[in-house]
Parts: C-alpha cells; structure tokens; sequence
C-alpha cells in the first residue's frame, strides 16, 4: 500500500544560524505540525555555524546602506540574545584596534560615522556593544520549540500540483521551502544571480596563562576569558582565517591539516609552529593583540562562510531566471520590468548570504521573513526601510545579471 506522505505548511532546509533564527520566528506563529527543520549533518550547527567565533561587533566606515544594515541588525540581534537566552551572551564589549597607521588614519575619519557609543583608548576605541556567543548552543536554543529531522541530506526538490516534494532517504512535502542551506545553495537549485561564494575559516579554543575582560578585534577577533562546561576551565576563543582556495594552499590541504589538528586535540596539545599553516597565522595575528603565553589547543572548527558578491544577504522568493527571461525578453536590453512581471518559483525562498555576519544579521533578518512568510501584521511593524529593502530584494540581483547577459 502506498504510504501516505505528511504534510507541512514550512520545511526549513538547513540547521545553522539562518535556519534555526527562522524556525525560531516561524514558530512563534505557527502550529508545532507545520514546520518542519532538515539538516543533513547529525546535529545542528555542524558548518559554519559551528565554526564561528562568534563575535557581534560593529562595521566601522563611512555611511552606507550595508553599514546600516549591519547596525540595525547588531542593535536587534544584541536585544534579543539577552532577552531569550542570556546565558548564551555574553555583553563583554570589544576593543578595535588598528591594523597599522593607515588603519589608525581612517579610524579617526570614521569618527563621525560611529554608529555606537565608543570611548577612545590611545588609538582604539572600545565598544561596549561588542559581545561573544556561544554559536552551535545558540542555534540548538532557537530550533527548541521547532520538529526537527537530523542526519537527512536532500538530494533534489521538485514542485508538482502546489506542494514542494524533498527527496532524501526520506521523501517530505510542503507548501512553502525555505533554503537555508549555506555554501551548498547551489546544490539544489542553480540560480546564477544567486552566486555564493565560499570563504573558508578557521577558529581555535585555547587555553592560556593571560586573562581577558572582553573581546578584541585587530587582524584577527581574541574573546574574553570564559568557562567552557566541555573543558572544564578557563578558555579563549581566537576566530578567524580567510581562505578562498588557490592552486599553492587548496582547499584539500587545508581540510588535512584541520583533520590531522581535531586529531590532535583529543587530547589538549601545547602549540608550537608547524602544527598547520591556518593555526600558525591565527596564533601570529593572536599574539599581534597580546603577548599570550603557555597556550594549549584545545579545539579547533572550520567552516564556509556563504558569502555574495555585494555582500548583502538573499532573502526572499526566488525567481526563475530562465522564466522571466523568456517571459520578458527585452530584460537582457536593460529594460527593468516591473517586479509583478518576473517568473517565481512558486514559495520557494532563500535565506542565505550571511558571509562573515551571520549571528548579527540572522535573528533580525528571520523576524522580517518569517512575517512576511506569514503576513503577521503584527511582527510587519519592524519592517525594513524602503532603502534597505531594496538592496535586499532578489530582483535587483536578478537584473543586475539579466543586464550582463
Ligand atoms: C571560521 C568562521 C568564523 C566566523 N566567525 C563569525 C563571527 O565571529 N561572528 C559572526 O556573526 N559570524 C561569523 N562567521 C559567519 C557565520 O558563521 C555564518 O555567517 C553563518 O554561520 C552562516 O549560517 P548559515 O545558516 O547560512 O549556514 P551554515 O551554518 O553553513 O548552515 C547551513 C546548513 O545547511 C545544511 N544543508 C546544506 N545542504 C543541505 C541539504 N541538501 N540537505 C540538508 N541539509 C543541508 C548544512 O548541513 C548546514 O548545517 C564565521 C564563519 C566561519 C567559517
């Protein structure tokens, strides 16, 4: 007999920091039976999620609409992380420090463009809306109250008769998916105006004689001094490296030696130069903040930020480039169409684009998708502004490749 497949309102693809603030927001609203949450890996948060520091800070610069897409979000994020799980923030502050001189310099031009309140310290300036999260319990905390399927990898999607059909070694139906598959976008639907790209990291945990009242931020990011429950002491989190792979340091080298170093730190290994490449520049970039001594490996995550080319986040209902194309044939001429006019893939969204930001961006990002995934009028009221809105709108992208055609 034919097995009567369940069906859900909302299947979330995707257990990291954009699916589970989505689940979180999502669920708020709707019945425990309507959402489901998928992940490939056997527990949540195991990408770059899990790899992330991770840091909140500020975007110093001159004004512009992605900086105050950063301040609006850091300013929400920050609120909500306290009200809801307090014992997953910690509200230490950050000290920006300059690279070099000419960092110095434009620090001091930037002044006038800071978004938070700041007191100078000779030529840094201390933030006290820097903070640290614990990022792979964050995500576990947002997903609580969300059905969640782990260990299940969909291999393809296909929309037939109003429902989305998931086929992995189990098969799930929905009205409305929503992509938050990080760096593995393109797997499962290859939209060229929706181009991630990979930037691989590296954060460490260690253990050292130096303690640190908050976090700091010059080369690389060095957290305050905080218990860890897993290590039983005091521990420093020190995130992160850049990587888009070249052919002299690829991408597999790297992955050896971050699998040769979680090897090694079953059991907690004192550093010294050599151990990987990644690590030696962390330590070296570490050491440029403070002097920091007697420093033992404890653990070490890597991951790939999903990140687009204007930095900005996908978020929204995707649309069919080939559809609209061949519905709209004067698009490749620069003719702009009204957005009514473009071809959608019928409720399938994207959350996804979080590049380096993704525990400020996530939370305020999943409130504004998830009302209007919703229409929950009363959650509309934190919509974004117009400005904003339209930087983050799949149609700009869409006619920005349309145009190079
Ligand atoms: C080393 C490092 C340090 C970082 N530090 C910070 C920081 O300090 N502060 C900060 O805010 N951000 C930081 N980031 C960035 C942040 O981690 C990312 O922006 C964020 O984690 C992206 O979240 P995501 O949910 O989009 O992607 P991911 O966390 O990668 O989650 C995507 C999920 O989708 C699942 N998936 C994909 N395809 C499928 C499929 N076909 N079937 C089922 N499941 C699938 C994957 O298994 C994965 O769990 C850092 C990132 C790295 C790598």
């Amino acid at each position: 007999m034919k097995e009567c497949m369940k069906e859900y309102k909302y299947i979330i693809l995707g257990a990291g920091i954009a699916g589970t603030s989505l689940a979180y927001f999502l669920s708020k609203s709707q019945a425990y039976e309507d959402v489901l949450l998928i992940d490939a890996n056997t527990s949540i948060a195991s990408e770059a999620s899990g790899a992330a520091g991770a840091f909140l800070s500020p975007l110093l610069g001159k004004d512009n609409v992605f900086k105050n897409l950063v301040k609006n979000a850091l300013e929400f994020s920050s609120k909500f992380y306290l009200k809801n799980m307090p014992e997953l923030y910690f509200p230490c502050g950050v000290l920006r420090l300059p690279k070099d001189k000419q960092d110095e310099n434009k620090f001091i031009d930037y002044e006038k463009y800071l978004d938070f309140t700041y007191k100078k310290i000779k030529n840094a300036y201390f933030f006290d809306v820097g903070a640290l999260v614990f990022s792979s319990n964050i995500c576990k905390a947002l997903a609580k109250n969300t059905k969640t399927i782990l260990g299940e990898k969909i291999l393809n999607i296909e929309h037939k008769d109003d429902f989305w059909y998931l086929k992995g070694t189990s098969n799930f139906k929905t009205k409305n998916l929503i992509l938050c598959t990080g760096h593995k976008l393109k797997e499962l639907i290859n939209e060229p105006y929706l181009d991630i790209r990979e930037l691989w990291g590296q954060r460490i945990d260690i253990s050292t004689s130096r303690k640190f009242e908050h976090n700091y931020h010059k080369k690389c990011s060095l957290s305050k001094t905080y218990f860890s429950k897993n290590f039983n002491q005091d521990i420093v989190s020190i995130g992160a490296s850049h990587h888009r792979f070249t052919k002299n340091y690829g991408k597999n080298t790297f992955l050896e030696e971050q699998i040769n170093l979680k090897k090694l730190c079953k059991n907690p290994v004192s550093y010294k130069q050599g151990l990987s490449k990644d690590l030696d520049i962390l330590i070296s970039r570490a050491r440029e903040i403070a002097p920091l001594d007697d420093i033992k490996i404890l653990d070490t995550f890597v991951g790939a930020r999903a990140c687009s080319i204007d930095y900005f986040p996908f978020v929204g209902e995707i649309i069919s480039s080939k559809n609209s194309l061949e519905a709209n044939k004067n698009i490749k001429n620069g003719l702009e169409v009204p957005k009514e006019k473009l071809k959608y893939y019928k409720n399938l969204f994207v959350f996804n684009g979080l590049g380096g930001r993704g525990f400020v961006l996530a939370p305020y990002l999943a409130n504004i998708l998830a009302s209007t995934l919703t229409n929950n009028p009363l959650m509309q009221k934190n919509i974004l502004d117009k400005h904003l809105k339209k930087h983050l709108d799949l149609d700009i992208r869409f006619f920005r490749y349309a145009r190079k055609l």
